[in-house]
């Protein structure tokens, strides 16, 4: 039989944001050794148990930390920020900028005197942090069964960055007949989008998809669920040890995407698991 053809979405690990955190984290590490990053630096334990030995130590309350104190790119509530200063911390920002805007949009749009919809999951950091922008006065959906249940003439909409395009639409043209004025803000950043749309071209192609990343990141699971829509065999995993040689059985085309706060080394060591599979059984 012939080898496997393994195929990685086009866009897929690291997006800009992440990069951009990991970059500021490293740099501050590198004059202090000891900092504490406020809830884990990204959503993939992987890296934070790599980020711990360097020492960034997980805080779950500013109490806790010392020093200094990294922002994670979901960013935080401005009172945190309130907090920061009043303890007198060192704040290490590394809010992604698409968050930060989109923040800004739920300030806006809550003085602009909107009913605020969050399109998003609201135990999320990054959404809890958009309510906070919103003075606590937003109401956050996820579907457009919920989008069925507001009731206002004025609504203003925001979205999660990783939200996916087909559902911020569909709950959009649901709050569109609702309201007498809306105004909406497509905050789900280019990278969210691409690497959505990517992967579900080659759910399309692939007889089985792996999806790499943390089980506690928000845009790996949307991706999962994506390609559950065009792909027989989707498998979600954060490392290759979860791998099983019998998913591969009969398979031709493999394809491989992973989250955006998915290391590209992780990626790697699937890739090799794989292929390694692939000598086994063909
Ligand atoms: S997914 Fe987009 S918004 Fe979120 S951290 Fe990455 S670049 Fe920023």
């Amino acid at each position: 039989m012939l080898p496997m053809k393994i195929r990685i979405a086009q866009n897929a690990g690291f997006c800009y944001g992440v990069r951009r955190a990991i970059k500021i984290a490293d740099e501050a590490l590198e004059k202090n050794k000891s900092i504490y990053s406020l809830g884990p630096i990204i959503h993939n334990p992987q890296v934070v148990s790599e980020y711990e030995k360097k020492g960034l130590k997980v805080v779950e309350s500013i109490d806790e930390a010392k020093n200094a104190i990294l922002i994670r790119s979901h960013g935080i509530p401005p009172q945190i920020y309130k907090l920061i200063n009043k303890k007198k911390l060192e704040c290490i920002d590394a809010t992604c900028p698409f968050v930060k805007e989109a923040q800004d949009y739920a300030k806006q749009l809550y003085e602009e005197g909107y009913f605020v919809v969050i399109i998003g999951d609201k135990n999320h950091p990054e959404v809890q942090a958009h309510i906070a922008y919103a003075n606590y006065q937003a109401q956050v959906i996820n579907s457009k069964e919920e989008a069925k249940n507001i009731q206002a003439q004025k609504i203003g909409v925001v979205s999660q960055t990783t939200q996916s395009v087909d559902n911020f639409v569909s709950i959009v043209s649901e709050l569109v007949k609702k309201a007498k004025e809306i105004r909406i803000f497509n905050t789900i950043c280019d990278a969210t989008e691409k690497r959505q749309e990517s992967a579900k071209e080659l759910a399309q192609i692939s007889d089985i998809m792996i999806v790499i990343g943390g089980k506690n990141s928000a845009n790996t699971r949307k991706l999962f669920e994506i390609c559950l829509n065009f792909c027989k065999k989707v498998y979600y995993i954060e490392t290759k040890e979860e791998l099983k040689k019998e998913w591969f059985y009969n398979v031709k085309n493999v394809g491989i995407t992973a989250g955006a706060s998915t290391p590209s080394w992780l990626i790697d060591d699937v890739i090799q698991a794989i292929e390694s599979i692939d000598n086994d059984i063909h």
